[in-house]
């Protein structure tokens, strides 16, 4: 596990110039009053460091896209829409395990406890 270091005010400053003070995300430069979060450019989980050269600025919403995936196409901004054309070009993503009782499951949870293949 990588060991994450401190967010200071210094670091994020660093980082933001470092990015022209663009979001790396959707490349929009920030504006006034825009929520700022910085975030792995590369996830940590996937073998990305926790050096600035990996970390990039960006939208809370743009953020909220990568965590929430479609969950944030609720929130219904246009950012989310282009985001969500380009992914579908690129072709469906593995989905996660079923869990049975789940709407897509195939198996269904009947009131009386028993489970049973949907449809019989
Ligand atoms: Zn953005």
């Amino acid at each position: 596990m990588t060991e994450r270091k401190a967010m200071t005010p210094d670091r994020k400053a660093r980082i933001l110039i470092a990015h022209d003070g663009k979001c790396w995300r959707c490349k929009e430069p920030f504006k006034h009053g825009d929520k700022i979060e910085f975030d792995h450019m590369q996830a940590i989980a996937r073998g990305g460091s926790d050096d600035d050269s990996n970390i990039g600025p960006c939208h809370a919403l743009c953020h909220a896209l990568k965590t929430h995936g479609t969950a944030a196409l609720r929130l219904g901004a246009d950012i989310f829409e282009i985001a969500k054309t380009k992914r579908l070009a690129k072709g469906p993503k593995e989905t996660k395990a079923k869990l049975p009782g789940g709407k897509q499951s195939k198996w269904i949870k009947k009131l009386n406890g028993k489970t049973e293949l949907r449809g019989e």
